[in-house]
């Protein structure tokens, strides 16, 4: 081998190294400086006659970029909306879950036993009542084979377990 092969030999394995840290460095398909300095190696290994074919080239990165399935936009639900008559039901009962909430926070804010001035009711006998609009409501929602009662059942259970688990306070037993 000559001293010029070898000096050719060097200068090709040290253009692949550069172009390979370029191809495989962050800015690259972002940075136009970066791609600018890979197409200048890229031109230089082709004026020294270097085969390019071993190395993962710009222009092929490029077309396998642009071949690649891209993600879609948006997400497409497989399933149809909800009919008129199935989407007043939940939200009826979405309107009682929030009812649920306002005179549980009002108990929780002006005590059990308070009575709100105007009305007859405790702040615990309006939540009891407003429980009892929800539980009506999914009453009407079992009916129209939207829920299943089995799975009310598996949150059921499920909840029981839970609550004992992470309550941070508990009823005082007398012994
Ligand atoms: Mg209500």
């Amino acid at each position: 081998m000559t001293v010029a092969s070898v000096e050719r030999e060097r200068a090709i394995e040290r253009l692949r190294t550069k172009h390979h840290q370029l191809m495989h460095s962050f800015g690259f398909g972002k940075d136009g400086a970066v791609r600018e300095a890979v197409l200048e190696v890229e031109g230089q290994l082709a004026d020294i006659g270097a085969p390019m074919a071993e190395c993962e080239t710009y222009a092929a990165s490029v077309a396998a970029a642009l071949t690649k399935p891209t993600q879609p936009a948006r997400f497409v639900s497989p399933c149809p909306p909800p009919g008129a008559v199935e989407t007043e039901i939940i939200t009826t009962l979405i309107e009682e879950a929030a009812e649920v909430i306002q005179r549980g926070t009002k108990l929780n804010r002006f005590g059990i036993e308070e009575v709100q001035p105007g009305q007859d009711l405790t702040n615990a006998q309006r939540l009891a009542h407003e429980i009892g609009d929800f539980l009506g409501m999914i009453e009407i929602a079992l009916k129209a084979g939207i829920i299943d009662n089995n799975e009310i059942e598996v949150g059921r259970v499920r909840k029981h377990a839970r609550f004992e688990k992470y309550r941070q306070h508990r009823p005082e037993v007398t012994p």
